[in-house]
């Protein structure tokens, strides 16, 4: 049988901190093989990021062509794409693949160190992505701006697509909470303390990447949820400094 694992499609930061290596130090954490198509290469330390040269959609299938001909892949993580209408023909493009179950869609609009990365949306290509997703994880201002778009006044109508875990880390208060909104209508809220931290990178790549590592390895969406907001509380806790420490994180996954 051929090899199987979870795929993130996202962009390089040389750093570490964020985007491909990032994902890929998480899946391996969590005791996941792990695969990666590129899809931006940035230019960045810790400190700043002062540029990106994207990919066009054709490298970008090119890359994942040879994936899928020998390997089995069942999730997908996708982090920065350069608009929505690459987004768009990436998603046609897996949901030709039978294997692939569940796709995570971490919406990058904006690095934490305050580059934006596009602006182009449009409501109805965005209404299609959000179709062919299975969980969508926005920060607070990624969340925002998508319902803004869609004019929506609650976070709650933005399950009307697909599930969306609402991330509050960029918040303010004594405690961090994220809701995980389902289709359906149920939702589940997980609080943890909020810590003091300085401008730890790539904490939305990593939480989105250890959902998609923990639903390849068989848990559910909602203990998914709980494990990567674990993850990430993890990576926060365990340095002072800006580039994660993942080699000492160990969770209790299956
Ligand atoms: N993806 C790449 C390649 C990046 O360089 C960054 C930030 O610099 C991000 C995603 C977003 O990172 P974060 O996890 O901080 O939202």
């Amino acid at each position: 049988m051929s090899k199987q694992g979870v795929l993130s499609i996202a962009g390089v930061d040389p750093s570490g901190g964020a985007g491909l290596l990032a994902d890929t130090k998480v899946f391996h954490q969590m005791g996941a093989t792990g695969f990666g198509a590129c899809t931006a290469i940035t230019y960045q330390n810790e400190d700043e990021l002062s540029g990106i040269n994207w990919i066009s959609w054709e490298q970008i299938r090119a890359q994942l062509e040879p994936l899928f001909t020998l390997y089995s892949i069942n999730v997908v993580k996708i982090g920065i794409v350069e608009n929505l209408e690459v987004l768009h023909r990436l998603l046609k493009y897996l949901r030709t693949k039978t294997e692939v179950e569940f796709v995570v869609w971490d919406p990058v609009m904006v690095a934490s160190s305050g580059y934006r990365f596009h602006t182009s949306l449009s409501a109805e290509v965005l209404k299609d992505c959000m179709g062919m997703v299975d969980v969508v994880t926005p920060n607070q201002f990624e969340m925002e701006e998508m319902m803004a778009l869609l004019g929506m006044s609650r976070v709650e109508e933005l399950a009307r697509y697909t599930n969306v875990i609402a991330k509050g880390g960029h918040l303010n208060g004594q405690v961090s909470e994220d809701t995980l909104y389902m289709v359906g209508g149920r939702s589940l809220t997980l609080t943890r303390e909020r810590l003091k931290t300085t401008g730890k990178r790539g904490t939305g790549c990593s939480f989105s990447s250890a959902m998609a590592a923990a639903k390849h390895l068989g848990n559910s969406l909602e203990d998914s949820f709980e494990m990567a907001k674990t993850y990430v509380y993890e990576l926060l806790k365990n340095s002072e400094e800006k580039l994660g420490n993942h080699h000492d994180i160990k969770l209790n996954v299956k």
